[in-house]
């Protein structure tokens, strides 16, 4: 097993990491900014550094500081959690240059997937099914684009190829917005991505969103542990996800899964990864593929009973996958909802200090979070203080012990989208399941 870890992130991810850490013997370097000395895991951690003040270009995204720290502390690999560096190839390639175990792909992988116009060819290749689109880069020759655009049908949708969290996309009715949508893109992909480089998909009107999870060795065993409905967003960014996604049946998700654990042998696949999908008629069309653990990996790990973490660290100290895909079964229901720390009517973040805290508890309720009483939110990073997740043998028990945990749920001083949380699950259609993407703005007032 690997002996000393770097966590090269914060808040729960950190924690979490730190846990499975733990519970392998693994020693643990916590890498922390100024403002978050007083973090829970830094707290934990066998060892911990500070590597610059609270803006994360100069700590959490400063990548010569977090190989120093790994340097110093001699350890033997780097955990990236998810967001900063956690999909920058450039990152991955140099951890490994510098003779440290990166938790995750290769860089190679990374560098393909990153780039969602070669992740879409990679995949069709592969075999697996992708939203009808530009098959490449739109370059500026006008009468193509039109042509492209027609042959797919309108709607369409211009996504930034380095896009990521939710941003760079816009949605194309008619012919005449079609160009200045192009070009709105590229000068937001560039300014926003560092790569103008932009596509163009058929803009699916009601889809859910359905992703895969897979793992895999990099050393030709690769399994896939069913899939997880991430359709309620606001602004393309998830608020609540689930296991398994409702009306997905297991002949689905063997065929669907199976073609992800494939596709990941024949790319060279490494470690945890997730293969995203818009779900509309029966049909699933690949969207992305995320190189590295998720947010909403819980609830993946209460129906299967897996700790993905600490496969992603059993698969970077080089062994096998344990597990083969007939271990694989999911059992009941488990949902998240991610609790930010933001004005639950307007979305604004709201920092500062949490004067009163107390978590739910109870059967099948898990409390990611790094949160506690007299902790203080900074205001420089990502509103998300905790993923609140409930088990149940179905659907409807894991609603049910939602809702009392939310009601149990006591945060205080700073505002959170516990309120809203509380809406969505005393909302009828979703107790029904299977709401579409845009299902939360619809209600939200937003479309
Ligand atoms: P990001 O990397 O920014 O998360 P994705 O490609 O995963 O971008 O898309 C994020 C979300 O945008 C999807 O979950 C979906 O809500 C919407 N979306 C993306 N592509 C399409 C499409 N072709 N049709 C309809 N909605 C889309």
């Amino acid at each position: 097993m690997l002996d000393k870890v770097v966590i090269a992130n914060r808040g729960e991810i950190a924690l979490r990491i730190l846990r499975a850490c733990k519970e392998l013997g693994i020693k643990t370097v916590a890498v922390h900014s100024t403002v978050d000395k007083n973090l829970k895991h830094v707290l934990l951690a066998d060892e911990s550094i500070c590597i610059g003040p609270p803006s994360a270009t100069e700590s959490y995204l400063n990548i010569p500081r977090i190989i120093s720290a790994a340097e110093v502390t001699d350890s033997a690999a780097i955990h990236p959690g998810y967001g900063f560096l956690a999909e920058n190839a450039d990152f991955a390639e140099q951890v490994e240059n510098s003779g440290f175990i990166f938790v995750g792909p290769t860089p190679e992988v990374i560098r393909i997937m990153g780039d969602k116009v070669s992740a879409i060819n990679a995949m069709k290749k592969a075999g697996v099914p992708c939203v009808p689109g530009s098959g490449g880069p739109l370059d500026d020759d006008d009468d193509k684009n039109k042509k492209i655009a027609k042959r797919i049908g309108y709607p369409v949708i211009i996504k930034a190829a380095g896009g990521g969290g939710g941003r760079g996309m816009r949605v194309v009715r008619e012919e005449k917005d079609l160009l200045k949508s192009i070009q709105a893109t590229q000068s937001e992909a560039r300014s926003a991505f560092g790569n103008p480089v932009v596509y163009m998909e058929k803009f699916l009107e009601n889809p859910r969103h359905i992703e895969i999870q897979v793992l895999a060795d990099g050393q030709g065993n690769a399994i896939h542990l069913g899939e997880r409905d991430c359709s309620m967003q606001r602004r393309h960014q998830k608020v609540v996800e689930e296991a398994p996604a409702p009306g997905i049946t297991q002949e689905m998700r063997k065929s669907i899964g199976e073609r992800c654990a494939r596709a990941c042998v024949e790319i060279g696949y490494r470690g945890a990864g997730t293969f995203e999908f818009l779900y509309e008629n029966g049909e699933f069309y690949f969207i992305e593929m995320n190189t590295r653990i998720q947010v909403e990996h819980p609830v993946t790990e209460m129906v299967t009973g897996i700790d993905l973490v600490k496969e992603q660290l059993r698969i970077a100290a080089g062994r096998p996958l344990s597990i083969s895909q007939e271990d694989i079964v999911i059992r009941g229901h488990a949902i998240e909802c991610r609790i930010n720390a933001e004005d639950p009517k307007t979305f604004i973040p709201s920092p500062g200090p949490i004067n009163r805290f107390h978590p739910p508890g109870g059967m099948g309720v898990r409390w990611d979070s790094h949160i506690y009483t007299e902790y203080r939110v900074p205001p420089n990073y990502d509103s998300m203080i905790g993923k609140l997740i409930t088990y149940g043998e179905n659907r409807d028990v894991a609603i049910a012990r939602m809702r009392n945990a939310l009601n149990e749920l006591i945060i205080e001083g700073i505002k959170t989208n516990v309120p809203l949380q509380k809406d969505i699950m005393a909302d009828e259609n979703f107790q029904h399941g299977g709401t579409n993407i845009h299902y939360l703005e619809k209600k939200l007032g937003m479309s």
